[in-house]
């Protein structure tokens, strides 16, 4: 039997048997302490029970402390979390005043330097710089009481993992389990662990093999589930809850977040709807499903008198854990007799089994963003939604962005007010595009590339 650990987050308790949560962020900045706590209190009373905040710089690491107590001021008093990344001095500045913080091992201590091989003395060099620089950073930690998260982001594996197991799901897990593994020598467990990542059946088989892992290992840590860059509407809502759902039907994960490129309020009715859906806390039967073993086989889910919110919700987590056992890949979803085909596609397409329109990964945006993403991914996707195949990336700042858009073919990343930055796959082709020119100059490069299709 695994030794189950449980998280302290302020005075929320996460892990064993305590109720899965909800959690969200803010996408002010974190150094405006009026406009932030605004924002937090309007998530927490939409139901969000922690809370995360960008923190670039010390500075905003030490506002930290005004954001408490104002809370604190005016009754609010739930967790709030400090997303550092990957700046060790602001990570160990914040572990004095939020509740918890998260880093990402691809990025703490481990720099891109271009650098495509590692020895196993330089791969092990490196981890024996990351448990030295992280000494200061658990010893305050343990003084303050504070959590830590374990971030780990599919689009942001260090050069070192990505060489020894590529931009795979194992990379995802053996990223995490170092760090895990370094919190254990220090005699530290008050962590939870996150495999993020924006293609769903990466994120899923990333989550499985941790949550395995650790049970033969003989310890259990929290799990914080969620699809990162999922883009707006119905496409990120399927996302979320086919990697989300389908995990909290497995019985994996404690808290989770749902990340959409749109009013950071409206995330919390859906995540809420997927725990009140999927949070049994065991595994959870296998989904009453047809097959019609015809030349092509389908699978038919039936959902009579359910709400569309419900539907798409229940046919993607359904639809997700058939395809986990059995790959198909034709799938028909039936509400009353009537054939729900765009959700039908939506779903194919979460899951990567069949790509009817472009693809977009986006983030949700955060006190990094330095223009309207919101609107941006609205107009990029007005005019390339039909370019079946593409993978466009709507990101809000350069320095994550072009990191964590994966391996989109066309990067649309804000680079200032105003100001975007226009990629090709990696590669930076126009810079600093007022915004109102941007979706245009876009168009121009899919086109110049050979990508473009009239509609
Ligand atoms: S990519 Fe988006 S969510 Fe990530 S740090 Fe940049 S602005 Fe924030």
């Amino acid at each position: 039997m695994a030794t189950i650990y449980k998280v302290k987050i302020g005075d929320i308790e996460i892990g064993g048997q305590n109720p899965i949560i909800a959690q969200s962020m803010t996408n002010t900045n974190t150094l405006d302490t009026e406009v932030s706590v605004k924002q937090i209190i309007e998530l927490f009373e939409a139901g969000s029970k922690i809370v995360r905040l960008s923190c670039r710089s010390i500075k905003e690491a030490e506002n930290l402390k005004n954001i408490k107590e104002s809370l604190q001021k005016k009754g609010y008093n739930l967790p709030i979390v400090a997303d550092t990344h990957f700046n060790p001095a602001v990570a160990e500045v914040a572990a004095n005043y939020a509740d918890k913080v998260r880093i990402n091992p691809g990025n703490y201590v481990d720099k891109r330097r271009q650098k495509i091989d590692f020895s196993a003395e330089e791969h092990l060099l490196e981890r024996e710089k990351i448990k030295d620089r992280l000494q200061r950073f658990v010893e305050t930690c343990k003084q303050n009481s504070t959590a830590v998260r374990i971030g780990v982001n599919h689009g942001s594996l260090s050069e070192r993992m990505l060489y020894r197991y590529g931009n795979t799901a194992r990379g995802m897990y053996e990223s995490a389990m170092e760090f895990i593994e370094i919190f254990r020598e220090y005699n530290f467990h008050n962590f939870v662990i996150s495999l993020k990542a924006s293609y769903v059946p990466s994120m899923i088989e990333a989550n499985i093999m941790l949550h395995k892992q650790m049970q033969k290992k003989g310890f259990y840590y929290p799990i914080h589930l969620g699809v990162t860059e999922a883009g707006d509407g119905e496409e990120a809502r399927v996302k979320s809850a086919a990697g989300i759902g389908s995990l909290l039907a497995k019985g994996i994960g404690d808290t989770i977040r749902v990340s959409l490129t749109e009013d950071p309020v409206e995330e919390i009715p859906f995540a809420n709807k997927i725990i009140e859906n999927y949070a049994g806390r065991s595994e959870q039967n296998m989904p009453y499903y047809e097959l019609n073993k015809s030349s092509k086989p389908q699978i038919i889910l039936k959902y009579d008198n359910f709400t569309d919110e419900d539907i798409l919700i229940n046919s993607a987590v359904d639809f997700t854990r058939i395809n986990y056992e059995t790959s198909y890949k034709r799938l028909k979803i039936l509400s009353n007799g009537i054939a729900k085909n765009e959700l039908s596609n939506i779903i194919l397409q979460s899951l990567g089994i069949k790509y009817s329109k472009a693809e977009f990964i986006a983030c949700p945006s955060c006190g990094r963003t330095l223009f309207n993403i919101i609107d941006e991914l609205q107009k990029v996707k007005q005019k390339t939604s039909h370019l079946k195949g593409l993978k466009i990336a709507v990101m809000g700042c350069i320095v994550n962005g072009i990191g964590e858009m994966a391996d989109a073919d066309y990067g649309y990343v804000g680079a200032g007010a105003g100001k975007v930055n226009i990629y090709k796959k990696k590669q930076i082709i126009s810079k600093n595009v007022a915004e109102e020119i941007a979706v245009d100059e876009l168009v121009k490069i899919i086109q110049e590339n050979g990508d473009w299709k009239e509609l």
